[in-house]
């Protein structure tokens, strides 16, 4: 499809809103002010005149044509003026109206955060996210709960806090959708070994700046990957070493990702509990067998209930189960099993991804598979209302490129459950330093409004290779401070 922008280049914003209605498709882009010669195009056209800006935009797709324009004052953003010319065009010729409408590079809770800072109102919210965005109501009503939730978190943060991200990129084997920098066990098995020694000095080295820094240690957690992987004497030597090199006297939460069920076993629950975490993850994904086999995932759901009960019988209070709507072979209503079973089961949190098929992911290669005609919209939907239903709320929302139906990942918690860690990763308010291979610290001066990463090498062969280098680099994390005083 050709896209011709003619007095314009807002070439980013506009292949964005198009993409919200043809995701599939690629673009050829023109710059002329004459309407192209092939039979599917979008024409965009901006006219600038003293006062005001006149605005076209004409679409042909799937043998329809619509015309639309408008005027623009001066000082009206033109480029958001277009992309609602624009998404209204293709929603009239698609019968389409993607439920975050416009909303495409920023995130939504974050614009809800500056009208409350505006000190808005509700409606006044809605209003304004409507008429900027062409937003639904009801994922308007989705970001500001979000940002409710979030508002106490925010208001208890001690600025000279941090957290810490420890990397375990190994896991059982290796899922279908998966584009996390992870490795199956199978493939790595000799470098875990030296791994995990490097792991410890980087934690011993890491505690030492933070130390000289004074920073306090606010929330630690364990992602990958699936550091379940490991066996227990592993984790706890590296837990260990963790309370060795900081000080936990202020630590607020301590998270394991257990991720895949088919790696816990009671011995490594109880090695994490007494070694202080409080907080796990399993995934089951989707509680369709026939799904999880298909994806790859190795496990069945029956796993998944007997590695959620070893959780409880072990003491853990606070379980987060992810599961993801979209995977290729699962219907709504199995959908609407895992979620309303993860309720019964009494989850504290459940985080509600769509399926992103991102290019790492095998699954790009599946989609004459039918994987982008899917009822994820449905399945998000269905989880939205039964989890608002009973008690939980939403308490961090991403999105990224890529998503089906442009949909959103949520975490969904019950009041007072919710992960301090998902807050501040997501809506970058505090430092976290990670810690392990493809990990990527992210320094952060709220006050200063500076943000800065450092990255680890992305793979266990190449951590372990370069690891010196690495260590000189984290040296940066100092510098930032430094710059702060
Ligand atoms: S468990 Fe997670 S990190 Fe590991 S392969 Fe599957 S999706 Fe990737």
């Amino acid at each position: 499809m050709t896209l011709v922008f003619s007095g314009n280049d807002y070439k980013y914003e506009i292949e964005g809103v198009m993409k919200l209605f043809i995701p599939a498709t690629l673009f050829t882009i023109v710059y002329e002010d004459k309407l192209p010669c092939d039979d599917e195009y979008a024409f965009v056209r901006m006219k600038l005149l003293d006062k005001h800006a006149l605005l076209y935009v004409i679409c042909s797709y799937d043998g329809k044509k619509v015309h639309k324009k408008c005027k623009a004052d001066k000082g009206e953003d033109y480029e958001l003026c277009l992309s609602r010319l624009l998404f209204t065009a293709m929603s009239e010729l698609t019968g389409r109206t993607p439920k975050w409408g416009i909303i495409t590079g920023i995130r939504p809770v974050k614009q809800v955060n500056k009208y409350l800072g505006a000190d808005m109102n509700r409606e006044e919210i809605f209003d304004a996210m409507q008429r900027e965005y062409l937003c639904s109501r009801e994922k308007c009503e989705i970001a500001l709960k979000t940002a409710q939730t979030q508002k106490k978190v925010l208001d208890s943060l001690d600025k000279n806090s941090f957290s810490l991200y420890v990397s375990i990129p190994f896991c059982p084997t290796r899922c279908s959708y998966c584009s996390f920098v992870s490795q199956s066990i199978e493939q790595c098995m000799g470098q875990i070994p030296l791994y995990i020694e490097n792991l410890c000095k980087e934690i011993r080295f890491t505690g030492e700046i933070v130390k000289k820094l004074g920073l306090t240690l606010d929330t630690i957690y364990f992602g990958g990957g699936t550091p379940s992987t490991l066996e227990a004497p592993v984790l706890e030597r590296l837990m260990k070493t963790i309370a060795e090199s900081f000080d936990l006297s202020h630590l607020r939460e301590y998270t394991v990702e257990g991720g895949r069920p088919d790696t816990i076993t009671a011995e490594k629950l109880e090695a994490i509990k007494r070694n202080g975490c409080e907080r796990v993850s399993i995934n089951p994904q989707t509680l369709n067998d026939s799904v999880l086999e298909r994806i790859g995932r190795k496990h069945t759901s029956e796993q998944f209930f007997e590695a959620f009960e070893l959780a409880r019988k072990a003491g853990f209070e606070c379980i987060n189960t992810d599961i993801i709507a979209g995977l290729p072979g699962d219907t709504p209503e199995s959908f609407a099993y895992t979620v309303d079973k993860l309720i019964e089961m009494g989850a504290e949190n459940i985080t509600v991804h769509t399926l992103s098929i991102k290019r790492a992911a095998r699954l790009n290669h599946e989609r004459e598979d039918g994987v982008l005609e899917n009822p994820a919209d449905v399945m998000v939907d269905y989880a939205t209302k039964r989890l608002l239903e009973n008690g939980y709320l939403p308490y961090y929302l991403y999105r990224q490129k890529n998503m089906l139906e442009n949909l959103e990942n949520i975490g969904w918690t019950k009041p007072g459950k919710e992960s301090l860690y998902n807050i501040y990763i997501m809506e970058e308010i505090q430092t976290i330093i990670a810690v392990g291979a493809g990990g990527s610290t992210k320094l952060v001066d709220l006050e200063n409004k500076r943000l800065e990463r450092v990255f680890n090498y992305k793979f266990p062969l190449e951590y372990n290779k370069h690891f010196e280098l690495m260590l000189q680099r984290k040296k940066e994390t100092e510098n930032f401070y430094a710059l702060e005083k």
